[in-house]
């Protein structure tokens, strides 16, 4: 970096700044308070290096500027009260119903806070602990009343602002909330975001100023400090903008290299998308292709017939046919003599594909094999080898295609199915296994534009628009919790019938050693809820009481995650086979599953779900001849999730609903509920940063013009971050 960009400092603040920027790195467990178990908390947390801790976002602010006595908050108003606990008490009007009282005061008057079915709140709080409370104020039976208030318990050390040493009376406007773990307080998250701050927040750039100048970025030291402890949420937003410009940047260098990587070092191959196997497929397919399935298959066999690796990403609402289309790809492979990997998030969807396309292969006498975690040790020891010889074209499976006995003779095309559930790194691990193999990507979710450019860089788009199946489609209604007898009634109705029904709850609480699939769900839940999944409903538990209750006469099956992959597919089998007649289930069904004859879904806790998924779990019903319905039971009492959710009453279109959930995210993030789901991009918001993918794609093709290595040593900060991000992908340059 130029000495001119640095005239503004002093030379030893610089010498303290070059010290905590290479500090950054650092292992967690170098920051104040961090020691012991705490280390394995935060790593649960995310946070493995200082600069996790720093990039740490709050998930929500508690509004100080906002702060009322009780004496003087108006029934219906929104506001936070800072009291003092008098007194806690546990009412139990009916079995399986608990109501936790809370009574607060503040010198001014007595507010009682109501949590309904979360017993164990009693035990967080203690009398004469000091708590901010935020929510609607109601009043009954005598007493000003928040229900489900948002609280977050101070200690005296929170009034006067810890970030800003010098200035010790300045009171904090916006107090943030982290996530925080079991054992870990709201509180000390703080204490230990306060002090990484201090200690390590004063770093070195690692943009040129002449860069920051013209895009007008806020300096990174400030982005950290004000991420954390903002004077004004324009502030706030001044360093999410910051740091979005970052992430973006370093994600598309590191994808700009690794392509380059990729392209300089390779054989890619020319397929023969004319041939037997593919004639062979157009007989065996039971369908004629519709004319966008046609076009997509068009557009790949254009690329997949060039010595240049394909990039391309197939976007198609469920049911719009994905499957027939990749399976064209797989028999251009087969033509060709080579191999291709068909990867997809869980192992139901893996097998499905197996169970769907195998026989089609077959036909036409295209050799394949599924690999899941539960293929059994003694068929992965016949299959590897065979795998290897090249016997096997095409591999169906999950992430177990990863490890690192999995090889290929020559595997050159790699399909990976809802790319979204996966990482970069993920991705990049699989094409490894193949180098210059072409890639197609398949999605259901309607990713913008936008937010394509910023993951995939240089991903070309294929759309499927049309339904080739109409189905008779589907109504779905919106109700309230209480009101789910209706939707008991109505799913009767149609097991008399004969057809099956779908319940979908949230997930039951994970624990850190779950599968990769379920960290999946898991991902995906965070994605639509924000929250910490272990409180909502569970599954299992759903599924005992209603088999023993309102389902006593029906056949009710249970689907998590959780369950061993062989299990799962078991399950899903006899779904399948009409063996089970209500399946109870997290959200592994969300992508791909299909079950014609399940004609209702129900699906449990509404509000914590992202419209987008929400859309894709609706979509395993009425694909069939008879119509579907679909219940979503929500706590509707607040106006904004309910419009949210009739937005789903309204409209059957995947992508002005993934634009809606975009729009009211980005709401989320002013009320301090931000989300924050792929990991790579905490703080990109696809709907408003246009701007900034755009900008941070301009800049960062013009740094590798100049340097494509970024071996000159201004750039060692920048390369040292997205080695921690992505890997070292410029050691596959050769030594750069
Ligand atoms: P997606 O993966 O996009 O959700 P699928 O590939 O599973 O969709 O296809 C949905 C359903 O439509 C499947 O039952 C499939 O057999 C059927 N299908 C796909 N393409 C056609 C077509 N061109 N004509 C008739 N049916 C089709
Ligand atoms: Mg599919």
């Amino acid at each position: 970096m130029q000495a001119s960009d640095h005239n503004e400092v002093l030379f030893d603040r610089q010498a303290k700044r070059l010290l905590s920027s290479a500090s950054l790195m650092a292992d967690a467990s170098r920051l104040r308070f961090v020691r012991g178990e705490r280390v394995t908390q935060f790593a649960r947390l995310g946070v493995n290096k200082v600069i996790d801790e720093l990039l740490n976002m709050p998930y929500r602010y508690i509004d100080l500027t906002n702060v009322t006595s009780i004496a003087q908050a108006q029934v219906g108003e929104e506001v936070t009260v800072i009291a003092y606990v008098g007194k806690v008490n546990l009412k139990r009007p009916r079995p399986k119903m608990s109501i936790v009282e809370v009574y607060v005061w503040d010198q001014t008057e007595t507010l009682v806070i109501s949590y309904f079915g979360q017993p164990w709140l009693t035990k967080q709080f203690t009398v004469g602990q000091r708590v901010a409370f935020s929510g609607k104020i109601s009043f009954s039976y005598g007493y000003k009343r928040m229900n489900g208030a948002f609280h977050d318990v101070l200690d005296d050390a929170d009034q006067i602002n810890l970030a800003e040493k010098t200035t010790p009376e300045i009171r904090l406007p916006y107090l943030p909330v982290h996530h925080t773990t079991e054992g870990l307080s709201a509180q000390w998250a703080r204490r230990v975001a306060s002090c990484a701050i201090e200690d390590y927040a004063d770093v070195c750039d690692i943009w040129p100023a002449r860069l920051r100048a013209k895009r007008r970025l806020m300096p990174l030291r400030s982005a950290f400090r004000y991420l954390h402890f903002p004077q004004s949420l324009d502030e706030l937003e001044q360093a999410r903008k910051r740091l979005a410009y970052d992430e973006t940047a370093l994600l598309q260098t590191a994808l700009f290299v690794r392509k380059d990587v990729e392209l300089a070092k390779l054989n890619p191959q020319a397929h023969a998308v004319e041939g037997n196997y593919v004639d062979a497929l157009y007989d065996a397919m039971p369908f004629k292709l519709t004319g966008d399935q046609a076009q997509a298959v068009a557009e790949i066999f254009d690329d997949m017939k060039k010595p240049v690796p394909m990039n391309r990403l197939v976007l198609g609402d469920v049911g719009t046919g994905k499957t027939a289309v990749a399976t064209f790809a797989l028999a251009a492979v087969a033509n060709t003599g080579t191999q291709a990997a068909v990867m997809a998030p869980t192992s139901v969807l893996a097998t499905q594909y197996a169970q769907k396309i195998g026989p089609i292969l077959d036909a036409c006498g295209i050799s394949w094999a599924l690999l899941t975690g539960a293929t059994p040790a003694s068929q992965r020891k016949l299959l590897l080898p065979k795998l290897a010889e090249g016997k096997i074209t095409v591999l169906f499976g999950t992430h177990a295609l990863l490890s690192d006995n999995v090889l290929f003779k020559r595997l050159t095309l790699v399909v990976i199915d809802e790319q979204q559930r996966f990482g970069v790194n993920q991705r990049h691990l699989l094409r490894e296994k193949g180098r210059g193999a072409d890639l197609l990507v398949m999605t259901a979710t309607p990713i913008p534009r936008t937010l394509a450019l910023a993951l995939y860089g240089d991903l070309d788009l294929s759309y499927l628009r049309e339904r080739p199946v109409q189905g008779a489609g589907i109504d779905t209604y919106v109700i309230e919790k209480d009101d789910r007898g209706q939707a008991y009634d109505a799913i009767k109705e149609q097991l008399a019938l004969g057809h099956q029904a779908y319940i979908i709850c949230p997930l039951v609480g994970t624990k850190p050693d779950d599968s990769q699939e379920e960290q999946n769900d898991v991902a995906s839940q965070k994605l639509a809820s924000g929250e910490d999944p272990s409180d909502a409903k569970a599954a299992q538990q759903e599924a005992e009481i209603l088999s023993r209750t309102v389902f006593r006469d029906a056949r009710v099956g249970l689907l998590t995650g959780r369950m061993k992959a062989e299990e799962k597919t078991s399950i899903m089998s006899s779904f399948k086979a009409g063996e089970i007649d209500v399946l109870v289930s997290t959200t592994v069904v969300e992508v791909g599953v299909d079950v014609p004859n399940a004609t209702i879904m129900l699906i449990e806790d509404g509000e914590r779900f992202g419209l987008a998924q929400l859309h894709q779990l609706r979509g395993r019903v009425g694909r069939g001849s008879a119509r579907g319905s679909v219940y979503i039971a929500a706590n509707t009492s607040n106006e904004v999730a309910k419009e949210r959710l009739q937005a789903l009453e309204k409209t059957s279109d995947g992508f002005k609903l993934a634009e809606e959930d975009l729009k009211l995210r980005r709401e989320g993030t002013i009320l301090g509920l931000r989300q924050s789901g792929e990991t790579t991009l905490k703080f990109l918001d696809v709907s408003e940063d246009e701007a900034i993918i755009i900008a941070a794609r301009e800049d960062v093709r013009e740094m590798l013009k100049i340097d494509p290595h970024l071996d000159s040593a201004c750039y060692a900060p920048i390369k040292d971050r997205i080695i921690a991000l992505y890997g070292d992908v410029f050691r596959e340059v050769g030594g750069g």
